[in-house]
Order: C-alpha cells, then sequence, then structure tokens
C-alpha cells in the first residue's frame, strides 16, 4: 500500500516523501530554515503551495541544525534592527500558529565590556536599540554578577568585566524544534519538501527562470529561491555566473556534562571571543569566533576545544573541571559587513537570493521567510527587506554590523 503524501501518518511530523513533481510554483533551493520559513509563509500567506524545498541531504543538515539557538534583537545599525526586532517577537507568535513548541527560553543575554572602548560602543548600541523600542541596558560589573553570580568579576582573569549590556527579551530557542515545526507547517499547507535530492541547475531564458535541474530530474518554474547557506556563492556562481561577496568559514560550538542550573542567561565576550548558555537539559553549549580560513568543513579541531575551554573558565571559573561531551561545526556564509543578502529579480528575472547569514541566521528566520514570502509572492521588495540588497556592495554602502562584534576586543 502506497501511504499518501504529505500526511501525518503514524505521528510522522511530514509525513513520506512526495513524488517530485515536473512543475511547481516556485522552487527553494535548501531545507534549512530560510527555506523552510519562506515555503511556509508563501503557502500561509499568499496561498502559493505549489512550492517545492529541494533539500540534498536533510531538513537541517546546515546550520540550521548546528547553531547555539540564541535569539536577540540588539544589533546595532538601523537597517538591522527593526528586521531582528520583529522576528524576537515572532517566537511565541508561531508556537501557537504551528501548534508545535518551538522551546523559546526567554533567558536575557548579557554580553560582557572588558575595557572603556568596548563599554563606549555598546553604550551607543543600547541607544541604538532603545530607539527602536528594543529594550536593552548598560550594567555595571556588580549587576553583571547579580545576574550571573557564577561570573567572576574580580581583577584576576586577563580580561576583567568593565560591564556588559544586557538584553532581557532574547534568549534562546530549540534550534531542531523550529527547523521540524516549519516543515510539518509547511507540509501541511501543501508543500513539497524532497530530501536526498539535490539541485544541479538552473535553466534561464531571456534572462528570466525558467527550470531547475535535480539529481532526480527536471522542474520548470518561473521562481527560485538560492537558500543554500554555506553552498549559495558557490551555487550562484557555478550556475548562474552571479558572484555573491561571501567568504565561507567554519563555526565550532561545544557542550558540556549536564550540570545543575547555574547559567540563567546567554552571557557573550567579544575579548574572550567566546559566549554560552544553559539548555534545558543542564548542558553547557558554548560557541566561539569562526575559524579564520575559509574552508567547507564541518570538522572540530583540537585547536579550538583548548580555546574554548580556557576561554569560557576565565569569566566563569566554576566551570574548571567539567567535561566537554560533543562538538561540532558548521558553515558560516559571511559578507564583508556581517549583514545578509536579501535580493531578487534582478539581473534575472525570478532569481531570488537569502543568504549571507554568517553568525545570524538562526534569529532572522522566521521574519526573513515571512518578507521574503512576500517579495517572491508579488515580485516587489518589501522595504525592510530593501537595505539588504546585493548591489549595496557595489555602491560602497556596507553596513556597520561588523563593528558591534569586533569593538569589544581589547586586543583590537
Ligand atoms: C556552530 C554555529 C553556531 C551558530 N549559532 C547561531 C546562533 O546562536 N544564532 C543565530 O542566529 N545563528 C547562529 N548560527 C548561524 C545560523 O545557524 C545560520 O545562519 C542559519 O542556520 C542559516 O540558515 P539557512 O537556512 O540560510 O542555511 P542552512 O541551514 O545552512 O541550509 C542550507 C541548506 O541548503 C542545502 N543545500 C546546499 N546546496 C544544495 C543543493 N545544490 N541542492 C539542494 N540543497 C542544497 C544544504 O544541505 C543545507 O541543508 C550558527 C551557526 C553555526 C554553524
Amino acid at each position: 500500500m502506497r501511504l499518501k503524501s504529505n500526511s501525518n501518518i503514524n505521528g510522522r511530523l511530514w509525513g513520506w516523501d512526495p513524488p517530485l513533481k515536473s512543475s511547481y510554483d516556485a522552487v527553494i533551493i535548501g531545507g534549512g530554515l530560510h527555506g523552510l520559513a519562506t515555503a511556509y509563509f508563501l503557502a500561509r500567506h499568499h496561498g502559493m503551495s505549489r512550492v517545492a524545498v529541494i533539500e540534498k541531504r536533510y531538513i537541517g543538515f546546515g546550520g540550521s541544525g548546528r547553531n547555539t539557538a540564541i535569539v536577540r534583537a540588539n544589533q546595532r545599525t538601523q537597517e538591522n534592527l527593526p528586521l531582528y526586532k520583529e522576528a524576537l517577537e515572532m517566537w511565541p507568535v508561531l508556537t501557537r500558529e504551528l501548534d508545535f513548541n518551538l522551546m523559546f527560553y526567554n533567558c536575557g543575554n548579557l554580553n560582557l565590556a572588558h575595557s572603556e572602548a568596548a563599554l563606549k560602543a555598546m553604550r551607543l548600541q543600547v541607544a541604538s536599540a532603545q530607539i527602536y523600542g528594543i529594550q536593552s541596558q548598560l550594567v555595571d560589573p556588580e549587576q553583571c554578577k547579580t545576574l550571573i553570580p557564577a561570573l567572576d568579576i574580580s581583577d584576576r582573569p586577563r580580561y576583567p568585566i568593565y560591564g556588559g549590556m544586557y538584553h532581557p527579551p532574547g534568549g534562546i530557542v530549540r534550534h531542531d524544534a523550529v527547523v521540524w515545526g516549519l516543515a510539518k507547517g509547511a507540509a501541511r499547507k501543501g508543500i513539497h519538501i524532497h530530501q536526498g535530492t539535490e539541485v544541479t541547475g538552473i535553466g534561464v531564458k531571456n534572462q528570466k527562470i525558467v527550470s531547475v535541474e535535480t539529481d532526480k530530474g527536471k522542474i520548470n518554474t518561473s521562481r527560485v529561491l538560492n537558500a543554500a547557506g554555506g553552498y549559495s556563492a558557490a551555487l550562484s556562481y557555478q550556475m548562474l555566473g552571479i558572484r555573491l561577496p561571501i567568504s565561507v568559514l567554519t563555526i565550532q560550538a561545544m557542550v558540556t556534562q549536564p550540570l545543575k542550573p547555574l547559567l540563567n542567561h546567554v552571557v557573550s565576550s567579544g575579548a574572550y571571543h567566546c559566549y554560552a548558555n544553559q539548555t534545558l537539559k543542564g548542558e553547557i553549549a558554548t560557541g566561539a569566533h569562526m575559524d579564520p580560513w575559509p574552508n567547507y568543513t564541518n570538522q572540530s579541531t583540537a585547536r579550538y576545544i583548548k580555546h574554548q575551554a580556557e576561554a569560557v573558565t576565565e569569566f566563569l571559573p566554576c566551570l574548571k573541571g567539567v567535561k566537554f561531551m560533543r562538538i561540532w561545526g558548521g558553515l558560516a556564509d559571511m559578507t564583508p559587513d556581517m549583514a545578509p543578502i536579501i535580493y531578487g529579480n534582478d539581473p534575472i528575472k525570478g532569481y531570488y537570493i537569502d543568504c549571507g547569514w554568517g553568525y545570524f541566521g538562526f534569529k532572522s528566520c522566521l521574519v526573513t521567510g515571512k518578507y521574503m514570502a512576500k517579495f517572491m509572492a508579488d515580485g516587489t521588495c518589501p522595504n525592510i527587506l530593501k537595505p539588504f540588497t546585493l548591489r549595496r556592495f557595489e555602491q560602497h554602502r556596507l553596513m556597520g554590523e561588523t563593528a558591534a562584534v569586533v569593538n569589544y576586543s581589547p586586543d583590537n
């Protein structure tokens, strides 16, 4: 007996693999959070359900299933702040809408400052956030300690704590729950999710998208979204000759053995290139700056394990002696200004791009999916996405998000 496509049989989230059709109204390359969110909103807000998500491995294989699940809205620039504010507000809404527990844990984020210069940069960032109605405040070392009693605020560490930026509305969300919830929501609305299917080419005629080639057959379509994460730039260039200013670097992360609750906020330090939070299972999940050389590997390195152990125990010394249990890596698609590329219909009609997310693609997936779906449905770029045009690079209009990260290091 053949089971029906996309039915919710035997408790499976999105049923069995649907047959690959020869034509769809839109094809989305990449079954990560950005691809799945766009598919979901195309169906939900625009009645477009003849849509295929094509994923070469399995949904969540890319950064979407490998990130450290931190969400926040206290970005730095006027272009990014409204986007991330709306993104943060969407988690509880989507939890209800999808009828799926995304495990949003609103624990708040504390960024540590280890120099006067870092505090100055944070003051600017706090003020910018407040202009957009985003809760963010400067705190002194004692207030940092009140928030996280395990912090060492003495002058013992190499970089003593000068203060911090506290952002109560942020927190963590369970990343794989978001992947599954969106896949379930999209499939229920008739979207076809094809795992184990690779896009191998994109057909263009008279500067318009006409088809997508996959290793399972050809699909006729007039709209394609490149949401291939770390592979998006290679794909764009190899299939269409369009260069994207993206470097691909590995980010590594790891978790410790489960511990009793000790870290009730996300804590991060630009100086130590280190951030940490405690998962609902009790593990300390910790991540760092990306590897300093471009590559396409998901492997981890001994150098990084050493760095991370040294860094996190500098400001949380109670973690000394705790065992790391798992370590992994994922790809980050980095643009020169640490802001994404969200673009479409130029120079090829029907070709849309949503990539270049670097560190920030988890927290932004719902809001970008919502507006990218609108862009693909009516062909006009929504105002909130306009600043992220690919053309900003040739117009020398780079955004200032990079400063929000590097300013915090006393070594810079
Ligand atoms: C260790 C780590 C920690 C991170 N922490 C955070 C964090 O705390 N907060 C945050 O906001 N962000 C974080 N990020 C970044 C975030 O995970 C990514 O920006 C985000 O997942 C990107 O999602 P995506 O949907 O664009 O791409 P991806 O999730 O990478 O999905 C792209 C998909 O495209 C598929 N694909 C590629 N080529 C093809 C092809 N030819 N045919 C078919 N399919 C193809 C891939 O298999 C992949 O599944 C982190 C990333 C890493 C690696």
